[in-house]
């Protein structure tokens, strides 16, 4: 089911199987008619996405790009799904990602080898899923104008080089993909790209956002007053990271 998290952001709870399912936000002013979706999630679960957007009333030709906060498995299994049936869709990466999925490079994608390996044995993965075009390589730092609301790209590298949360200074709400979550949980900095010295600097850098809404890539979404969590979250991972 769709929720309605604030006016103009909506969010598509992942349905987690034996690999986790990324959530799906829905970004922009319902008069805008310009949607972005961010993430898409894992292969074999685009259908119930494009059921739920259609349910919540939304017309996917009015879905303009698809905002990816990284390239992990569980959040770009699933796009080559969703483009057929959403034709207008442009794809926007960090400009870091966009240079292994448009080779077609799924280092990242998968993971490591462990991953790569489990998934090839549950999932037939057909030659070139993940060789993607991206239409524009986010930097980080820019603003963004998404159906009449404002974010904030900010790039936090360290669970993926290329991992960016979205950041809307009005409501004070971050959508941070795996960097960090709920009840003091991170994502984790050892697969490829992974970097926790990194991940040390961009948490640093959450914590100073002063959030109030958190948005993350799984599990449960925190509607308000976030910020003491993210803080305690931040000041017990920073002594394991190293540095
Ligand atoms: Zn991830
Ligand atoms: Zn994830």
């Amino acid at each position: 089911m769709t929720e309605q998290v604030i006016e103009g952001v909506w969010w598509i709870p992942g349905r987690d199987r034996f690999l986790p399912d990324s959530h799906v936000y829905v970004i922009g002013k319902p008069e805008s008619g310009d949607f972005s979706l961010v993430d898409s999630g894992l292969m074999e679960m685009g259908s119930y996405k494009l059921e739920e957007l259609t349910k919540a009333g939304f017309r996917l030709n009015q879905i303009k790009r698809i905002i990816m906060t990284h390239t992990h498995i569980d959040h770009i299994g699933c796009l080559k799904e969703l483009l057929p049936a959403i034709p207008d869709a442009e794809v926007w990466v960090h400009g870091e990602e966009a240079l292994f999925i448009e080779r077609g490079d799924d280092k990242i994608v998968m993971g490591n080898k462990i991953f790569e390996s489990m998934i090839r044995s549950q999932y037939e993965l057909e030659n070139g899923l993940f060789t993607v075009k991206v239409h524009r390589k986010l930097e980080g730092g820019e603003t963004l104008t998404l159906g009449g609301m404002k974010f904030r790209v900010i790039h936090i590298p360290g669970h993926t080089s290329g991992s960016i949360g979205l950041f809307n200074d009005e409501h004070r709400l971050l959508i941070s993909g795996d960097t960090i979550y709920a009840d003091g949980a991170i994502g984790r900095f050892d697969l490829f790209s992974a970097d926790p010295a990194q991940l040390k600097n961009s948490l640093n850098t959450i914590a100073d956002l002063g959030i109030d809404i958190l948005l993350p890539g799984h599990n449960r979404i925190v509607k308000g007053g976030a910020d003491p969590m993210i803080r305690n979250t931040v000041r017990q991972w920073l002594p394991l990271l190293g540095g």
